[in-house]
């Protein structure tokens, strides 16, 4: 049975880089039919907080990320918010210390400093020294009478840890690069080095899938669990798996500070969720050659952790788009309506609230439809529609408005007004003719009238937005640009 476990750390916005890891996580445990644990991280009460704990579920949400064991919807490890598992850690710390498994070390940071520069200089290892490893019993005795503070270390073993990695294939990390590491703070506090791993033992994790930024820590949990098992608190050791980097611009790791990686910009710019979930999963995975394209439900389908990339990917917000653009024109249009309404209804809309007008937009979703990139740019496409007067825009009237514009736009008004207003055609006929007698073609002729009417020099087909306009609003809206 597949269990595979997403745990972030409640600290700041949810990113890029975390939602793929969640993305792979699900997407593995969906494929093979397994168990999805959401575990929350947050033992870090310095940098944890409850709005972020609180984002990273709405996230999750929105993407359509469920899980089947973790905050909210409980399960047989609850709880799943490490803050309420301290208890646990404490008694596993106890019983590592108890049989030998780790040890107390009174050495302080600054003794640690200089040894670690000594050993440096010296060209030797410069990861612990082992100078608490084996303290007797009044060695330890001095230490407490002197009033040293002690954090608990872990015993790593002399020999060479091997695994195979499911992305990276078979690693190997030699006892001088693995050195022994704290698990538990001098005030008791446990670290992630401790709380994760023993989690993932009780919480009977099989697959690890995370970043390369964790690589290091997986010899040392490999040894953890080791001493796990023979504890009876684990029964066996996962199998890990290591997602590659996100290089953002210029070739540098995306990091949780670039703008670029905030998951909440591409909410609020109306990425769909399912675009967003395509464009990610293919940051070190591909599903085909010659298709980039596809559904959750399709990745689900073709999802094989043997065919993630271990070269770093990059973060292409063009290509993102693109894909986000593609599953625009995926959905239904009763669909797409629903999707655009949040941005049309919000309260910056730039038009009066009262002013909106539903039959209007259902009649112009299908012309956005084929065009939009992002959902937030729909206000800007339609709001011709529900504003009292276009939009203001200096630039854009300099661009359209030209020598004999006003003389285009009188032929245009006239040739408008005769014309079927039940027909794009017939519209776009009357502009055409106008524009035969000043010698412009159909392009040069519709922009001054587009930005009379619209306000803006680019725009949805501009005889299909006339119609919906309709005939006194677009007359009216052309007078007042001549006047
Ligand atoms: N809480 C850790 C983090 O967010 C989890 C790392 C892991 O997957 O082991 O970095």
């Amino acid at each position: 049975d597949v269990r595979v476990r997403f745990c972030p750390s409640p600290t700041g916005n949810p990113h890029v880089g975390l939602v793929r890891t969640a993305l792979f996580n699900w997407a593995f445990a969906r494929h093979h039919q397994g168990t999805m644990v959401f575990r929350i991280e947050d033992t870090d009460a310095a940098r944890d907080s409850e709005e972020s704990y609180r984002q990273l579920l709405d996230s999750l949400r929105w993407l359509g990320l469920d899980w089947d064991e973790g905050p909210e919807v409980g399960g047989p490890h609850a709880p799943y918010r490490q803050s309420q598992r301290m208890d646990i850690y404490r008694d596993v710390a106890d019983k590592l210390l108890a049989g030998g498994y780790a040890y107390r070390c009174y050495c302080t940071a600054t003794e640690l400093d200089e040894r670690r520069e000594a050993a440096r200089a010296a060209g030797r290892p410069s990861g612990y020294d082992g100078t608490c490893r084996d303290l007797t019993a009044e060695q330890r005795a001095a230490y407490e009478e002197e009033g040293r503070e002690a954090i608990v270390r872990f015993r790593m073993p002399d020999e060479p840890i091997t695994f195979t990695d499911l992305v990276r294939g078979e690693l190997t990390f030699t006892p001088d690069n693995v050195p022994d590491y704290g698990i538990v703070r001098a005030n008791g506090a446990p670290l992630y080095t401790l709380v994760n791993p023993v989690d993932d033992a009780l919480m009977e994790i099989t697959h690890v899938l995370r970043g390369e930024d964790l690589l290091s820590s997986t010899p040392r949990q490999i040894a953890l669990y080791k001493a796990l098992i023979e504890l009876g608190i684990a029964k066996s050791i996962p199998a890990f798996g290591h997602l590659p980097y996100v290089m953002g611009e210029g070739n540098k790791k995306l990091s949780k500070r670039d703008p670029q990686s905030s998951l909440n910009l591409y909410r609020e710019r109306g990425f769909l969720p399912e675009g967003l979930l395509n464009y990610l999963s293919l940051l070190g995975w591909s599903f085909s050659a010659d298709r980039d394209v596809f559904t959750v439900a399709e990745m689900v389908e073709k999802f094989d952790i043997a065919d993630v990339n271990a070269n770093p990917a990059r973060f292409d917000l063009k290509k993102a788009e693109a894909i986000n653009a593609d599953h625009i024109r995926m959905l239904d249009v009763k669909a797409f309506t629903a999707a655009c309404e949040p941005w049309l209804k919000a309260p910056h809309a730039n038009w009066e609230p009262e002013d909106f007008d539903q039959a209007a937009w259902e009649a112009i979703a299908p012309y956005a439809q084929t065009r939009l990139t992002v959902l937030s740019d729909i206000t800007a496409n339609v709001d011709f529609l529900f504003r009292k007067e276009p939009v203001e825009d200096e630039a854009s009237w300099q661009k359209a408005m030209k020598e004999g514009s006003d003389a285009l736009l009188r032929t245009a008004r006239a040739k408008l007004e005769a014309a079927d207003w039940t027909s794009a055609e017939s519209l776009k006929n009357a502009v055409l003719a106008a524009g035969e007698e000043h010698g412009l073609k159909l392009g040069k002729a519709q922009a001054p009238v587009r930005v009379a009417v619209t306000g803006r020099t680019v725009g949805l087909p501009l005889f299909e937005s006339l119609e919906i306009l309709g005939k006194d609003r677009t007359l009216a809206r052309i007078d007042a640009a001549l006047a």
